[in-house]
């Protein structure tokens, strides 16, 4: 799953796109008919609390597919407004949230980077499960002031009720959960970062298999997927964190390769053809006659093209880092395109560089070598 691949809203909430993944499009309708065979069940445990629900009337005909159609659209929306609550707080820290994704095991907020200030992941995460809340209560106190009845009611108190849910299942101290975002933030406030997240680690896997075991036992095939998920996501986040110290403090030029191989704009393809056998990459920068970069070729697509041609015929458009550029940015730039390079240019945009994901590749080893 790529968050972000999928289909937009045309709006943007607080400035923020949304998106929603095409697994968004299967658990939508599912939702809507496990919602739909609970209503009867729904109305027995609301009784007591004397909220009358004519279960007869609402599971009637199509009724309840309608009514839980509603209320699924409802706890989705009320996803959304939870990831709002992150990427306002991550925006009291100057950090930019680039898009709220609605996928099959909820939202996510893609935050731009994590603040780095002692606690501020604390902050960021606890926000959700807030929000979560109070939003159960407010959908509570609607019930109550309106002495709402029939499918209204229905769909009102099962956000309540869900609202609740939400927050108290993304407090569970497991990453990537609100919970374990938390724990993990307050123990790197007297240890180390990657230590915490280490230890934040194993601690997400032992609730990852407490959820599973459960979710066998229970016969709710949702948990058991959700614990596979947090099994998996918790050793995901061990190794994003070895990678963020790997990169911490290091600027491209530290490990661009430097004085890379170019080639000229006008050189003819069947020539570009022939660096297949004494140079391993699969594409090379391409400069023109003041030696400025004018794009990449690969030679994939010289074999394709008529060999009488030139580069200037297959030129693709190069993503470009400068020296000075941060490390970890570059990277997540790099990681997003689809050549596999950013080519390092000086300010007159001549070629000094390129930074591969081999290079990236080598700075990783070295450091997990490293004691
Ligand atoms: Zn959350």
């Amino acid at each position: 799953m790529t968050p972000g691949r999928g289909w937009r809203l045309p709006f943007r909430l607080l400035g923020i796109p949304i998106s929603l993944d095409p697994t968004f499009g299967l658990v939508l309708p599912l939702f809507a008919w496990l919602i739909a065979n609970q209503v009867g069940a729904f109305a027995t445990i609301l009784e007591p609390v004397g909220i009358v629900l004519d279960a007869d009337v609402l599971t009637r005909g199509v009724t309840p597919y309608v009514l839980g159609l509603i209320a699924a659209l409802g706890l989705f929306a009320s996803v959304v407004v939870h990831e709002l609550g992150h990427a306002m707080a991550a925006r009291i820290y100057g950090v930019r949230t680039k898009m709220i994704t609605l996928w099959f095991l909820g939202g996510v907020a893609q935050l731009e980077d994590m603040p780095r200030a002692r606690g501020a992941e604390a902050v960021v995460a606890i926000v959700g499960p807030i929000v979560s809340g109070a939003l159960s209560f407010a959908f509570a106190g609607v019930l109550r002031v309106f002495d709402l009845h029939g499918g209204a009611a229905f769909v009102i108190a099962y956000l309540a009720l869900m609202n609740a849910g939400l927050a108290i299942f993304n407090l569970l101290p497991a990453l990537p959960l609100d919970g374990g975002r938390v724990l993990r933030s307050l123990l790197a406030i007297p240890m180390d970062r990657e230590r915490a997240t280490v230890i934040a680690g194993n601690v997400s896997r032992a609730v990852a298999i407490l959820l599973g075991v459960y979710g066998i036992f229970s016969f709710q095939l949702f948990l058991v997927i959700i614990a596979f998920f947090v099994f998996n996501a918790g050793r995901a986040e061990v190794y994003a964190e070895r990678a963020r110290q790997a990169f911490e403090g290091r600027s491209v030029a530290d490990v661009m390769t430097v004085d890379p191989v170019t080639v000229d704009l006008d050189m003819p393809l069947a020539q570009f053809r022939q660096l297949r056998s004494f140079k391993p990459h699969p594409c090379y920068p391409v400069v023109d006659a003041a030696g400025v970069l004018a794009g990449l070729a690969r030679i994939d697509d010289a074999e394709k093209a008529d060999p009488d041609a030139t580069l200037a015929t297959i030129l693709r458009e190069a993503d470009t880092a400068r020296p000075g550029e941060d490390l970890q940015r570059a990277v997540q730039r790099l990681a997003g395109g689809d050549l596999g390079r950013l080519v390092v240019i000086d300010p007159k945009g001549r070629v000094i560089g390129i930074l591969s994901r081999t290079d990236v590749v080598r700075v990783l080893r070295h450091e997990n070598a490293a004691p």
